[in-house]
């Protein structure tokens, strides 16, 4: 029997201690138990993470003194995942259970909202005073009531119910409320459309595999408006129709409304949706009503995936290439890759969907590790929107200078609003202008502790760091050379919207930006007002550039096109033909056609040239084969190091002692070079040095690095992260 527990604390500590298990709690007792343990001087809350019957430190060992709810709080399965992720993710145990539980439930003080209940006992009254009368009147009136409810209708106190629970009148008990956050959020409940045929086909294959008895993973490559929701939902129904559940994950779920909204009006009551913007109790009830089977399909970000769900018979990555599926904390998990793991673990299948799937996805159906299901045809064969490339080097010759909209651009525009139909205009890029410099001696503001230049806001007359968020007061004269003219240049979503003023100055135009968008619930506010035609032109960065359904939405503008194009990144192609075919798919969702018009300085990239042609297939064999050549990913898997720190000097000493002592036991098959400046030499105060390893086994990367990591201590103020499988290079 087993007699130690494996315990993990909850203070970041990269190990687990051992326990002794105290007979009377041997039966309670389980791997992902929530525990208190004696621990130095205090008492912590922990994890059981494994049992076992020996321990090396067998006679030192303290009791576990007491175990924490009935069930244990991590199911078996989901334990198991969190330490494939820290093996995977080269990253503590610790953080690894901590993510796949949520705060919410596991902190101290987590607990169910109570409340007292009165009702009564059918005792009849002897002597009782006019309040304690009037309170009895009114449970025999209206039945039992919460308490507080009771105190409001008869104005009394407490203390006149009690005395009546005394005399044995009235009975209060506790009970659990559910905290709902929907309330007052009723939604229609919709019925299952009658399937395009091929909805129809990709719904038979997903089916088919759902009732496998080792389902695999497939993916669902379908053009934006090819009706992918419609096929999770009646591909979720059949999971429920089995008697399994399922888990959605959708890329950030507060930009996401209306997918929401879908899975609650055609499930209702059954479905949790974990927003980001829960509170903690809401959170905490959610998540149990996941855990105790009233809730049998669970919806939300990345975290979702951890979702207690008993029997999982689905789950659905929708937009699976959204680099948000990546966490940017340890462990630096991706939720589209931990599903697939999730569905292997569980034996259940996972569906990844999207219009432009990732490369690594794409060579997943190439190698036959995924199923493929495709539909290229938009619902009720509506038509792709026309896609125009108009270079803006042209538009500059003709106009003598650099313009923001090309003359199609504002013609477009113009007959959208003569006829009352609606236009997204896309920049990725906040603010004014991207940068101050001055035209005599090129001195370009830059973050004092970012290596980047700083974004003027003309509404606060301010230049922010993108960064650091760091704010600046505008210099009247150039820092450097005092010269008091200084140029703006480049352009931001706050110019255009200034610009749009006088080339319309009678359209309705909303602004969508981190910088417009602070408050909870101006997203959903501002997409209302646009459905409902309260709203001409939807400006915006990439929030406004996914998910988005508005039949009214007959342009489609992009400013700027080939701005992602200039990052030191080997995705930034396929980056620009993700975002390029996901904007343009806003377009010609309805009965009209749609139109879109694209803005570039190089519009012969094959980036931008695929995305006009909607060729996805071609532009992946022309980008494969430069990862290829080049052993980039899906033809290997990449680790970052990265080493951070406010002395320069020491952030480089420290790569360099690291790669000294990891460059000789790496296999051969690891590709490598020297430690170098990160493209974002400095961030927030902190200099970056990077390693980059490339090879087809993440192990044998992972493996060597955590040798080091053991043997090498790094000096005081650098730190390290490891980031495997990195989306992000900077
Ligand atoms: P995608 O997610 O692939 O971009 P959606 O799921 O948003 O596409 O579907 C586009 C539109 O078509 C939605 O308004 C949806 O309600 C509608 N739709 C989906 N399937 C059908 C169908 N079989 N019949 C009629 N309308 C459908
Ligand atoms: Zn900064």
């Amino acid at each position: 029997m087993a007699r130690i527990a494996k315990v993990v604390v909850e203070i970041s500590l990269d190990r687990e201690f051992d326990y002794l298990i105290p007979a009377h709690l041997q039966a309670s007792i389980k791997v992902g138990s929530q525990v208190n343990v004696p621990f130095r001087s205090r008492e912590l809350r922990g994890f059981v993470v494994g049992l076992s019957t020996y321990s090396a430190f067998a006679d030192k060992l303290k009791p576990i003194s007491g175990v924490v709810g009935e069930k244990p709080l991590i199911p078996d399965e989901i334990m198991k995942l969190a330490y494939w992720i820290a093996e995977y993710y080269c990253a503590p145990i610790e953080h690894a259970v901590r993510t796949v539980l949520p705060s919410a439930v596991r902190k101290r003080g987590a607990k169910h909202k109570k409340q007292l209940s009165v009702a009564l006992t059918g005792k009849t009254p002897e002597k009782i005073s006019a309040l304690q009368d009037e309170v009895f009147q009114t449970l025999e009136a209206h039945g039992a009531m919460t308490i507080s409810e009771l105190k409001e209708r008869t104005g009394c106190s407490d203390s006149p119910i009690r005395t009546l629970e005394k005399l044995g009148l009235v009975t209060i008990s506790e009970e659990t409320i559910q905290r709902d956050p929907h309330a007052g959020m009723e939604l229609l409940r919709t019925k299952p459309f009658d399937l395009m045929v091929e909805q129809q086909t990709a719904l038979d294959i997903i089916n088919a595999e759902v009732d496998q008895e080792k389902p695999g993973t497939v993916l669902l490559h379908g053009v934006t408006g090819s009706g992918k929701t419609e096929v999770y939902l009646q591909a979720i129904q059949h999971a429920l129709d089995k008697g399994k559940g399922a888990i959605v994950l959708v890329p950030e779920i507060a930009l996401t409304p209306q997918t929401v909204d879908r899975f609650r009006s055609r499930f209702g009551e059954c479905i949790a949706v974990l927003h980001s913007s829960l509170s903690d109790g809401e959170r905490h009830d959610e998540w149990h009503r996941i855990r105790n089977g009233e809730a049998k399909i669970a919806i939300g970000a990345r975290s979702a995936l951890f979702s207690p769900i008993e029997n999982v018979g689905l789950i659905v990555v929708d937009e699976e290439h959204e680099a948000t599926y990546k966490q940017d904390e340890s462990p630096r998990y991706n939720a589209r890759d931990v599903a697939v793991m999730r569905g292997h673990l569980e034996n259940c299948c996972v569906v990844l969907g999207s219009a432009t799937p990732a490369m690594e996805s794409f060579a997943n159906v190439k190698n036959g590790r995924y199923k493929l299901a495709e539909m290229l045809m938009r619902v009720d064969d509506r038509s792709m929107p026309l896609m125009r490339v108009v270079d803006m080097c042209i538009e500059k010759e003709r106009d003598g200078r650099p313009q923001i909209f090309s003359r199609e651009l504002v013609e477009g525009i113009y007959d959208r609003l003569n006829v009352g139909e609606q236009t997204i205009l896309f920049l990725n890029r906040r603010g004014f202008s991207s940068s101050l410099q001055c035209e005599q001696c090129g001195y370009v503001a830059e973050c004092s502790a970012c290596s980047v230049s700083m974004t003027y806001h003309k509404r606060d007359h301010k230049l922010m760091c993108h960064i650091c968020g760091a704010e600046e007061k505008v210099p009247a004269r150039c820092p450097k050379c005092s010269d008091p003219d200084f140029k703006y240049a480049g352009m931001g979503t706050e110019k255009i919207e200034e610009v749009l003023e006088k080339i319309c100055p009678n359209a309705r135009v909303a602004r969508m930006d981190s910088d417009t968008m602070r408050k909870k619930d101006s997203y959903r506010t501002v997409l209302d007002k646009f459905r409902t035609g309260k709203i001409d032109i939807l400006l915006g960065t990439q929030m406004i550039a996914k998910g988005l359904d508005f039949p009214n939405v007959t342009l489609v503008g992009v400013l700027h096109a080939d701005m992602s194009l200039h990052v030191p990144d080997f995705r930034a192609g396929e980056r620009t033909f993700q975002l390029l075919t996901q904007v343009a798919g806003r377009a010609g969702r309805g009965e009209k056609a749609g139109e879109v018009i694209v803005q570039a300085y190089t519009p012969h990239h094959p980036a931008i040239q695929a995305a006009r042609s909607m060729d996805y297939e071609g532009f992946c064999a022309q980008d494969l084969e430069f990862r290829k050549e080049l052993a980039y990913p899906p033809f290997s898997h990449l680790v970052l190091l990265t080493f951070k720190g406010e002395s320069e000097l020491d952030v480089m000493g420290a790569a360099d002692r690291f790669f000294e002592r990891l460059e000789p036991i790496l296999p051969d098959s690891v590709s490598h070079c020297p430690p170098m400046p990160a493209p974002l030499a400095r961030a927030k105060g902190q200099w970056r040095y990077q390693i980059m390893l490339r090879c087809e086994h993440t192990v044998k990367m992972t493996k060597p690095i955590r040798y080091v990591q053991s043997q090498y201590k790094l000096p005081k103020g650098v730190t390290l992260t490891v980031d495997v499988d990195a989306l992000s290079l900077l």
